[in-house]
């Protein structure tokens, strides 16, 4: 029981054998209420909109927060138990780290960096382009905490990125106990010195992490939800270390970097050496259009042949599922003899079909922005069907940019954004990723230069 709740705050709900007789925690209310301002000490959300009014057997005058509902009630008179996190970890037997790899040149200054971070219990982002191998950067960082007797979570937004980490960070230290934390995961929690959770589930954890990574930071929700920005600061120790990942941070954290208000390393180049593709945007006319009235002769439909003609394979992303799915059927009746899928968010069978592209069962796939970020394909070009759209933001983007030219063997691409008026956010994805180029260039990182 000690161990389970080390590091922890958690509702009576979660508390499996419910507490033992001799207690050494603390136990609080739900709701921290100094005069007015009433903050739900999960999430930390505070205006009188969070918070719904219930009856209850407590009382009067009873809440609960909504923000933060997904992860189980929390009441006004709700108690949140939590036990101090004492690093209770037997030590791992040497190697701690177990991966052999080498390090690119860019990677081992970023990885000394982060080994500096930790020590000094600091901030750091590591803004790095996609493709630049972040997560081998890592392991030093990560060895050296544990082998220190820190305990160490990396956490993403993103269920997909967690469970593809886990893997990796099991083959990388085989000998260090790790559990990852997700929404439907069946395995139970136990108390590990490695931890992988999707940033919801830091809310049930308070001051136990020396070292929070957190990838991903720019993907939704985390990037607007201020509540699990709150639960990350909460899980990390007072004096831990936090490491912010991304290949696409926000402009205010461009803006504190540039300021010096937040610490940076910087990593323009991807790991094989080779640049970036740089996307072109093409004039589409009215693409929706040409979808809908079915206009064979239209831009979209003579790229898509151009692609197929060459024999490439590619992504086609589409700005919704009911265009994509539009698009799709008619796609069929004019290439009857291609092998495509399309695959949306709402797709129940999204792996399955993300792997027989993966095995180039298919030429080409139509998506959503669901596959902007995350996945990897050996050797694929990248159009971007009316990326004016809303849903292409710069950061969209960028990331789907960096999809195309990822494997060593295969390290270039087209990546073609087909528009019907240029955004400020499609010219300003493109100027970045020029930028990141050349500062690639400038550092001497590429093999072409
Ligand atoms: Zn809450
Ligand atoms: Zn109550």
């Amino acid at each position: 029981m000690d161990l389970f709740l080390m590091g922890r705050e958690l509702v009576q709900s979660e508390l499996n054998e419910g507490l033992p007789e001799e207690w050494e925690g603390t136990s609080s209310l739900g709701f921290i209420e100094i005069g007015k301002q009433i903050t739900c000490r999960r999430c930390g959300a505070n205006q009188p909109q969070d918070r719904q009014s219930a009856p209850c057997n407590c009382g009067d005058h009873c809440f609960y927060c909504i923000r933060c509902l997904q992860m189980g009630k929390i009441k006004r008179c709700s108690l949140l138990y939590s036990l101090t996190e004492k690093n209770q970890f037997s030590p791992v037997k040497e190697p701690v780290l177990t991966w052999q790899g080498k390090l690119s040149v860019q990677q081992e200054i970023a990885s000394n960096e982060i080994e500096t971070t930790i020590k000094a219990a600091q901030t750091r982002l590591i803004w790095a382009v996609a493709g630049a191998g972040k997560t081998e950067m890592l392991f030093k960082g990560i060895e050296l905490a544990i082998r220190e007797g820190k305990r160490v979570c990396i956490a993403s937004p993103r269920t997909d990125v967690c469970l593809e980490l886990a893997p990796r960070l099991k083959s990388a230290f085989q000998d260090v106990e790790q559990l990852t934390l997700y929404g439907d995961m069946e395995e139970s929690y136990r108390y590990t010195q490695l931890v992988i959770a999707t940033t919801h589930q830091l809310m049930r954890f308070k001051e136990a992490f020396d070292v929070l990574i957190i990838d991903e930071i720019d993907a939704f929700p985390f990037d607007t939800d201020n509540g699990l920005q709150f639960a990350a600061q909460k899980a990390k120790k007072t004096k831990g270390a936090l490491i912010y990942l991304s290949a696409t941070p926000n402009k205010k954290m461009r803006q504190d970097i540039a300021q010096k208000k937040l610490t940076a390393s910087i990593l323009p180049a991807r790991y094989h050496g080779y640049a970036l593709p740089e996307p072109k945007a093409m004039w589409a006319g009215d693409w929706r259009n040409a979808i809908i009235k079915r206009q064979k002769k239209a831009v979209i439909y003579k790229e898509i042949n151009r692609l197929i003609q060459a024999h490439r394979r590619f992504l086609v992303f589409v700005p919704n599922i009911e265009l994509m799915i539009d698009f799709s059927v008619y796609l069929k009746e004019i290439f009857p003899h291609c092998s495509f899928t399309s695959v949306s968010s709402e797709d129940g069978q999204r792996k399955e079909k993300v792997e027989s592209m993966r095995d180039e069962t298919y030429q080409f796939m139509l998506t959503t922005t669901i596959l902007e970020r995350g996945v990897t394909f050996r050797d694929i070009d990248v159009l971007v069907i009316g990326a004016e759209d809303r849903t292409f933001t710069e950061a969209a983007l960028i990331q789907i940019a960096g999809r195309a030219g990822r494997h060593k063997d295969f390290p270039t691409g087209e990546v073609l954004f087909l528009h019907y008026g240029q955004t400020k956010a499609l010219k300003s994805a493109i100027r970045q990723i020029k930028k990141m180029n050349r500062l690639a260039r400038e550092r001497g990182l590429l093999i072409n230069q």
